[in-house]
């Protein structure tokens, strides 16, 4: 039952823009966005496997850690219901703001969502602090910020045979979008340095991202298997940091939307178009080149409240 979702049909869309026709470029999409009405994008790929290792251990709760508009809070509280958990989420800040639109809806999908302040939060991965969870709230399986441990990096490694099954002639490059880089390093790894696969920060000052996936993939892989020259992180595409989303972003996003009739997010996939167009103007990729640019979802995150 759970497994079926990540093995549906993924539609691959062209993404057409004159400058990209002008260099000899082919941009496509991955269409992971449309993968179901609301369990969409890469979260799946790491909650799906998360939740079946949860179930395999007898648990029937599960807790994770987001923000008031994570994506990665959304699709728990969705999968929780689906597929039976409670769910439980900490969610950055306590200032005594409304819910936003994403924590409305996890609070209608049965989660209970406990608000703490960003200083607590900081506090996510300290054993205390997960000591103190448990003995208020009981026991539960827990997922790590953004889905992000080794179930969620192993999960990510289908994205791989999903690539793989496109019937499509090779692609020249992957390019991705990166929170925490867990994505990435789940690709990478599926792939075995069969194409390269090129990760855009979207936080500011990511560079640790750089060792935080290497790490993944001694982990997963056999030693020397993945060359370091298989894959990259891009950190100058965050447009000033998470979640800054300048008018100038905004309205070359908008253009692009026109084009396409595909929507994008501002949080992920926004910047991953633009660093694709700007590396393209910038003669980065030779004529004849063919991208696969994954669209991992996060478009609950566009609702207007
Ligand atoms: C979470 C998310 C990402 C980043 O995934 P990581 O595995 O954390 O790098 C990219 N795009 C969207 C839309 C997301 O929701």
């Amino acid at each position: 039952m759970l497994s079926e979702l990540l093995s549906s049909a993924v539609v691959v869309s062209d993404l057409p823009d004159p400058l990209f026709k002008s260099k000899g470029v082919q941009v496509q999409l991955l269409r992971l966005d449309q993968i179901d009405p609301v369990l969409s994008g890469n979260k799946p790929f790491k909650l799906i496997p998360n939740l079946q290792r949860a179930r395999a251990e007898g648990f029937d709760t599960v807790l994770s850690f987001g923000g008031a508009y994570s994506n990665h809070i959304h699709a728990l509280a969705e999968a929780g219901q689906r597929f039976g958990f409670n769910t439980i989420a900490v969610i950055r800040g306590d200032d005594g703001q409304p819910d936003s639109h994403t924590l409305t809806f996890a609070r209608a999908r049965g989660m209970k969502l406990l608000r703490v302040s960003r200083q607590q939060y900081r506090r996510r991965d300290e054993p205390l602090f997960i000591e103190q969870l448990h003995a208020e709230h009981g026991d539960f399986y827990l997922i790590p910020e953004g889905g992000a441990n080794q179930v969620g990096v192993e999960g990510c490694m289908q994205l791989a045979t999903l690539i793989r099954g496109l019937e499509q002639p090779p692609y020249h490059e992957i390019v991705l979008a990166c929170g925490t880089g867990s994505t990435l390093a789940g690709l990478v790894a599926g792939l075995r340095a069969e194409t390269f696969v090129r990760g855009i920060a979207v936080l500011k000052g990511a560079e640790f991202l750089r060792a935080d996936v290497a790490a993944w993939l001694t982990q997963l892989t056999a030693p020397g298997s993945i060359r370091a020259s298989a894959w990259a992180v891009e950190t100058v595409y965050h447009w000033g940091g998470y979640g800054r989303y300048p008018a100038p972003l905004a309205e070359f996003i908008r253009q692009q939307e026109q084009q396409s009739a595909v929507l994008f997010d501002p949080v992920y996939t926004a910047k991953l178009i633009s660093a694709v167009y700007q590396r393209v103007a910038a003669d980065c990729y030779a004529p004849g080149t063919r991208l696969l640019v994954l669209h991992t979802g996060g478009l609950q995150g566009r609702h207007p409240s």
